[in-house]
């Protein structure tokens, strides 16, 4: 396939607008699939995925489309995630494209999500096609949606293309925009290899399996290849195109977009963004746009019983093969035992590992509160950054604290406005700016501490909108903050995995939230249960659970056996999920109950 006739792009859209639906139709409709194998959503494979409907890894796919020129084009779809955590992979899969198509859901219309993805793909000077999806609802508004394309996204409604991705109308018009407005690549196979890694994931029978775009040059099974950034080389075993399986080729060449094998152990050894050149005969310079991504969100994670400390090292072991962004550390807890600091890239993120070590490792966990990094100066001159109340600093120490903050762009109907900004205002919200993209819409940017949103802001904004609103968010600086540590006692013993660091002035709202849920998620013992909270030893909240009378099972009277035996069973599967915490048995969910929205 040659240059003119190859086409890369992506999918943009908030979440929901049919991204996935979209996908699997042009999988389908450039015959990659018959009707009789297509499942929906096969570019979103893991179950977590499905089951969320967001899609967390990037699925690549190179379709072949003879468009009605006759000519055979490869179409190479380069699918991205669809949550903010991912941003970054977002940014280098825009990057390896030349055009995207924006999708906007006929009877939501614009989002804050569509937004934001519109201004990556301008960033990244892409052509853009706005798809209008679900024109089948009853409750679809084409009208307003070009209305609002033109108007807020500044683009050319006449070009939009009406589709339903659910009962396949109009795919083949965004498959006959892709080939006529999407320019096709530029690149020269005579210059030197520069190839650009947008993804990488591991394969347990060949190892990590790495995505990328050639830019200029060609590469061959056999090469060695240096990974630029990573600075490390490899022998390349196997190059080629991501079919509905993998598809080796003899070459990839400038513009092509595909895989390469070459013995990686781990996606720890690849950096998305990274450049793959010759080592023989390198690129003078890497691609433009390496970062390293950071974690944001950190949390300590425990095995329930202190005998799998050894099971849940190895499942990090394994499940840090196929996940680069996450990071982890030894840590210790004097109420829990041996476990892991980890690092998130946000709290999807931090849901995706935990939900995956326990499903697919098998591992009961005990994660504590997350928290974000915080960035001391101390009196003695010396600065401390601290994402782990157990490192927290001894307060006569600090002299200045500094907490992350976040730029928010909320899009919501204006009938919401008041109380949005009242959640805002809660959340120690600042500088607010209004602007009103289209009659009855108001967008909102503002500036809030990250540990503020990052617990159930996005939920409590859905509540108070009705599901209407919608949220973006980029990481800007930190600033000077008043912080301390909230230490929870049980029966006056402290539970050094309950510590949290707070703002102070919410210091007791937090105190008195915890002990709240904290009466509710331990149950009842047969000795009288004290929870408090303190801050430097002053107490600050309390709450008390009273001893228990009966046991479960004297509600079933004589007969009902199996009755019986399931809540004894039922009890029994509980205490597995329970920690010793002194001489209390304290359940898993009592950990994180504390964060999760009332
Ligand atoms: P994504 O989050 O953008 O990937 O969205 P999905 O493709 O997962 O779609 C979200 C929901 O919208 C799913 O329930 C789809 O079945 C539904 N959906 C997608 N496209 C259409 C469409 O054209 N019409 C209708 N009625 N529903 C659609
Ligand atoms: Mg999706």
């Amino acid at each position: 396939i040659h240059m003119p006739n190859i086409r890369n792009f992506s999918i943009i859209a908030h979440i929901d607008h049919g991204k996935s639906t979209l996908a699997d139709r042009l999988i389908q409709h450039t015959g990659m699939v018959g009707e009789r194998e297509f499942r929906d959503q096969l570019l979103d494979t893991m179950d977590i995925e499905r089951e969320r409907g967001i899609t967390i890894k990037s699925n690549t796919i190179t379709l072949p489309y003879k468009a009605k020129d006759g000519e055979q084009y490869a179409l190479n779809l380069i699918d991205t995630p669809g949550h903010v955590d991912f941003s970054y992979e977002v940014s280098r899969a825009l990057a390896s494209c030349e055009g995207v198509l924006l999708v906007v859901d006929a009877s939501q219309g614009v989002q804050a999500q569509t937004l934001a993805n519109l201004y990556l793909a301008m960033e990244h000077d892409l052509a853009i096609i706005p798809v209008i999806n679900k024109i089948d609802l009853p409750s679809a508004d084409v009208n307003m949606v070009k209305e609002q394309i033109d108007q807020e996204l500044g683009l050319d409604p006449e070009l939009a293309i009406l589709c339903s991705a659910k009962e396949g109308i109009g795919i083949e018009a965004v498959l006959d925009a892709i080939v006529a407005q999407i320019p096709p690549p530029q690149g020269d196979r005579g210059r030197p290899l520069s190839a650009l890694i947008f993804d990488a994931y591991y394969d347990p029978y060949r190892g990590v399996i790495v995505s990328f775009r050639v830019f200029d040059g060609v590469l061959k099974a056999g090469d060695l290849v240096r990974f630029m950034f990573h600075n490390a080389v490899y022998k390349v075993e196997e190059v080629g195109l991501f079919r509905l399986q993998r598809q080796p080729s003899p070459e990839l060449a400038a513009g092509m977009v595909g895989y390469l094998i070459a013995g990686i152990k781990t996606v720890a050894d690849t950096r998305v963004g990274d450049t793959i050149t010759l080592d023989a005969n390198p690129a003078a310079a890497p691609l433009p746009g390496f970062k390293e991504v950071k974690p944001v969100v950190f949390s300590s994670l425990y095995p329930v019983a202190s005998d799998d400390y050894q099971s849940l090292a190895e499942a990090l072991e394994k499940y840090k093969l196929n996940d680069a962004a996450l990071v982890y550390t030894k840590d210790s807890s004097a109420a829990l035992g041996q476990g892991f600091r980890c690092g998130f890239l946000g709290l999807l993120h931090l849901d995706i590992v935990q939900e995956r070590l326990e499903r697919e490792y098998n591992q009961s966990l005990i994660m504590t509160t997350p928290s974000v990094r915080y960035k001391f100066q101390l009196t003695d001159g010396s600065e401390a950054a601290i994402d782990n109340p157990q490192f927290y600093p001894d307060p006569v120490r600090i002299q200045k604290a500094f907490e992350p903050f976040i730029r928010a762009a909320l899009i919501i109907p204006e009938r919401y406005m008041g109380a949005v900004m009242k959640l805002c205002l809660e959340r120690r919200g600042v500088n607010s700016t209004f602007s009103y993209p289209s009659p009855g819409r108001i967008e909102i940017t503002i500036e809030l501490p990250l540990a503020e949103v990052v617990f159930d802001f996005y939920d409590r904004l859905k509540t108070v909108t009705q599901g209407y609103g919608s949220f973006d968010y980029e990481l800007i600086d930190y600033r000077e903050s008043d912080l301390v540590k909230l230490d929870i006692l049980v029966n006056s013993e402290k539970v050094d995995a309950l510590s949290t660091i707070v703002f102070k002035d919410k210091a007791r709202e937090w105190g008195v939230r915890i002990c709240d849920r904290l009466k509710e998620e331990i149950p009842r013992q047969q000795f009288k249960i004290a929870i408090q909270g303190a801050v430097g030893g002053k107490i600050i909240s309390r709450s008390t659970i009273s001893a228990f009378r009966k046991d479960v099972t004297a509600k079933c009277y004589g007969g009902d056996i199996t009755r019986k035996r399931k809540l004894l069973e039922k009890q029994k599967k509980g205490k597995k999920r329970m920690k010793m915490v002194g001489n209390i048995m304290i359940p898993q969910s009592a950990f994180v109950a504390v964060l999760r929205s009332e």
